[in-house]
């Protein structure tokens, strides 16, 4: 199968927020390309997440991840009700152990009105134990709206509709280069279809991979790329009967939602993520800079090492089972009846995070021509948590961002014969 040298649309990254996307502007009538460098779809951090459908709690008001979370929520919510995609919404328990951490959830019940949600309520001990009877607490925080969906589904539920619009996809297409053309790019691309393909409008959804890929666009400006924070996450599994039916969280803590319970699809009860802190890669530089946490279990000081294959190494999907204790002891103080022997290791993801602390930059960020002047651009900057929740609203508003900036003509279109070196991208 052959497929064209230009493209009026090209997405980066097959994962939730671009497959979302290459829907999005196919749905326009344009013809898009999804390039993804591994042999699948979403199989880095859209495949190594919680799977909940967050309802926008922790969110700070104002935020586009306020937003997006909530918004995205309602968005998925219809999407898996009308697809008949695999999702629950078993509502959340925010569980106070003791009376100070009553407090987080008071602040967290009074952040959650700001961003609009409703039926929030502090439940008592009693209360909490009626819906929860292997729940120990002080009390817990109720969050109706939360939710699971099965991200593989809705992943290939969402790719199937930018198909039958005519979006193509090609997969283990690593997007190596980039050049910035009259009207366009010329992107070079790896892997075992090597190609150049050109296109009018370029979105760069490549997760873990964005900052590096626009690190790689000529022109483009490194001084405005955020620093990538890698944050691992790791999860464990409880063999036997799943406890508990709602998901139920501690409070938050730096970093994180913290390690919470859940119930996936095939009754497997799943606890994590906790937090480990990898490094941070610097892409203002014209050579990336490489830097790691001294302490994995505290953001408190980077050591640069300036060796890419000692971070790669760091920056594994293997869980270390000597993280088990740890986890016991969370999970220990709601769930006292836990047998540590049923504990076993289950897997990672890593979150793409722009700041270590949530006082710092890290809001999502989708950079267009008004920030780093190329028109036709746009960039997902630190898609982590609620980035799975908020994927619909954020390819909504990346595609109406872009038709803002330029107006999408198809009479700008680039002919191929002007870049007569375009070979046909064999699949
Ligand atoms: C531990 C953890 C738990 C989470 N839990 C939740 C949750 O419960 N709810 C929620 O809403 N969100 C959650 N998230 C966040 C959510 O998973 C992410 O926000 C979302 O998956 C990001 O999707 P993405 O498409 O931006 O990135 P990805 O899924 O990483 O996709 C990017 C794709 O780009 C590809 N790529 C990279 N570079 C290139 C290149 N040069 N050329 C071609 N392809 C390239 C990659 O291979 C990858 O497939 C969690 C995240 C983590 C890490």
């Amino acid at each position: 199968m052959e497929y064209g040298g230009y493209y009026d649309t090209v997405v980066v990254g097959a994962g939730i927020v671009g497959i979302a996307t290459a829907r999005e502007l196919a749905r326009w009538g344009q013809t898009v390309l999804l390039l993804e460098e591994k042999a699948g779809i979403g199989e880095e951090t859209s495949s190594r997440n919680s799977e909940v459908i967050h309802a926008g709690i922790y969110y700070k008001p104002g935020t586009l991840k306020a937003k997006a979370c909530l918004q995205g929520s309602k968005l998925l919510y219809d999407f898996a009700e009308k697809r008949h995609i695999p999702h629950k919404n078993c509502r959340k328990l925010i569980v106070a152990t003791n009376s100070r951490e009553v407090r987080t959830l008071e602040a967290l019940l009074a952040n959650g009105e700001k961003n609009g949600l409703v039926g929030l309520e502090i439940l008592s001990q009693r209360e909490a134990r009626a819906c929860e009877e292997n729940l120990s607490c002080h009390s817990a925080l109720l969050v109706p709206s939360s939710g699971m969906i099965d991200t593989h589904q809705l992943m290939l539920a969402l790719l199937a509709d930018a198909e039958n619009d005519g979006a193509v996809l090609a997969t283990s297409a690593p997007v190596l280069r980039t050049e910035v053309i009259a009207n366009g790019f010329v992107l070079d691309i790896g892997g075992v279809h090597e190609a150049r393909v050109s296109c009018g409008r370029l979105f760069n959804a490549a997760g873990m991979g964005a900052q590096s890929l626009a690190h790689n666009i000529d022109g483009f400006d490194r001084k405005i790329i955020p620093p990538l924070y890698a944050v691992k996450g790791n999860y464990f599994s409880l063999c036997g009967a799943a406890p508990f039916s709602h998901l139920i969280y501690p409070p938050p803590v730096t970093g994180s939602s913290g390690r919470h319970y859940r119930c996936d699809f095939g009754g497997q009860a799943i606890i994590g993520p906790d937090t480990e802190w990898l490094g941070m890669i610097n892409y203002k530089n014209k050579a990336p800079e490489y830097f790691v946490f001294a302490n994995t279990e505290t953001p408190d000081r980077l050591i640069q090492i300036n060796d890419q294959q000692a971070w790669q190494q760091r920056a594994h999907y293997r869980v270390d089972p000597g993280r088990k204790e740890d986890f016991v002891r969370s999970i220990l103080s709601y769930y006292p009846q836990l047998n540590p022997n049923k504990l076993e290791p289950g897997y990672a993801g890593i979150r793409p995070k722009l700041g270590i602390t949530s006082q710092d930059n890290s809001d999502f960020i989708i950079m267009d021509e008004t920030i780093h002047g190329i028109p036709g651009l746009v960039c997902f900057f630190g898609i982590e948590s609620p980035g799975l929740t908020s994927s619909l609203y954020l390819a909504q508003i990346a595609a109406a961002k872009l038709d803002q900036v330029v107006p999408y003509d198809p009479r700008e279109r680039i002919s191929p014969q002007e870049y007569g070196f375009l070979p046909k991208l064999a699949l």
